[in-house]
């Protein structure tokens, strides 16, 4: 195949390249670099498969030559990043989101997005089922991200339904690993960056609130095998390993051996911070065969040596 990955040089675009370069498919990476860095990519320079395309797609984008899939993966996605870039996240979602499409119809290529857990909001219904409308606030400070990534799903079953694209919409959970930016807010890097340094972790409110944290290569896994198959309707990838953000943040301190402790910061958790996420992922199960692999204490010890590089 030859695919269109957009958002290439971020966290989860990077890992994308590499698992289609890996099955012998030739990729184009777009990045318009406001969230992404290059460095994630780096190591794909001189591969005669790999090309790599600067633009911001919420422009006209413009490929040459066939293409068999686009999967549209740009967007700032952590929610200190989308604070501070809150129309680009609305315009990518909404704009890049109907660019991508435009050009998978255009090129007959299969279309992929990346969504998100967002999409439930502050739930009021544990698990998450991908039938659960959600709970979400457009006007707080999350709804740029939320509100986008409704519109693009809503955007893309339009596509589906109109023009009889063949798509595919994936609700992607808390997932992290080697090549998160460090300093992009989100638990992981903050703990992991601050156990490094001997500093203590950043507990946002009392830490009651939950998360599910799956390793990045579990996630890369499902997505790839949602390309291939052919549901169309939105399928939840991500661990049902729920803990509190306080556990999360002792475990951090347990393997790093970081002996400074936890604060906690009441003023710092941001309105609309979910109480609680964890996925119902059996459809992913019956629909993909998939389910992750890898618990928290596997992934947490390569996603900690990433970080010491870069510390
Ligand atoms: N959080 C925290 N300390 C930090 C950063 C985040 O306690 O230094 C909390 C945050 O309030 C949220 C959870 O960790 O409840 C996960 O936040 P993250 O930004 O990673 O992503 P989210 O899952 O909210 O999109």
């Amino acid at each position: 195949m030859r695919v269109l990955i957009t958002g290439a040089a971020g966290f989860l675009g990077s890992h994308l390249c590499d698992r289609f370069l890996a099955e012998g498919h030739s990729v184009i990476g777009m990045d318009n670099l406001i969230t992404g860095n290059t460095q994630n990519i780096a190591h794909l320079a001189g591969n005669p498969d790999f090309h790599f395309i600067r633009h911001d797609v919420t422009n006209h984008i413009f490929v040459k030559g066939s293409l068999d899939a686009v999967l549209h993966f740009a967007s700032p996605a952590s929610p200190i990043d989308y604070l501070k870039f809150p129309i680009q996240t609305l315009k990518v979602g909404a704009l890049g989101t109907h660019n991508t499409l435009g050009l998978a119809l255009g090129k007959g290529a299969r279309f992929l997005l990346a969504s998100t857990s967002e999409i439930y909001g502050d739930p009021l219904v544990h698990p998450q089922r991908e039938d659960y409308h959600g709970n979400v606030d457009a006007i707080g400070p999350r709804g740029c991200y939320d509100e986008a990534k409704r519109f693009a799903e809503a955007l893309t079953m339009a596509y589906h339904r109109e023009h009889g694209l063949e798509t595919r919409i994936v609700r992607i959970f808390n997932t992290y690993g080697p090549r998160m930016r460090l300093d992009d807010g989100r638990v992981v890097p903050n703990f992991i960056g601050q156990a490094l340094r001997g500093e203590p972790l950043t507990v946002y409110g009392d830490g009651s609130q939950t998360r599910s944290f799956q390793y990045v290569d579990d996630l890369i896994e499902g997505l790839y095998r949602l390309l291939l198959c052919d549901f169309v309707e939105p399928v939840n990838i991500g661990t049902t390993e729920e803990m509190t953000i306080l556990q999360f943040a002792h475990i951090v301190n347990e393997i790093t051996g970081n002996a400074a402790g936890i604060v906690f910061k009441q003023q710092d958790r941001i309105k609309g911070d979910p109480q609680t996420r964890r996925p119902d992922n059996s459809r992913a199960k019956t629909v993909l065969g998939w389910e992750p692999k890898i618990p928290l204490r596997d992934g947490l010890p390569p996603t900690i040596a990433y970080f010491r590089g870069v510390v």
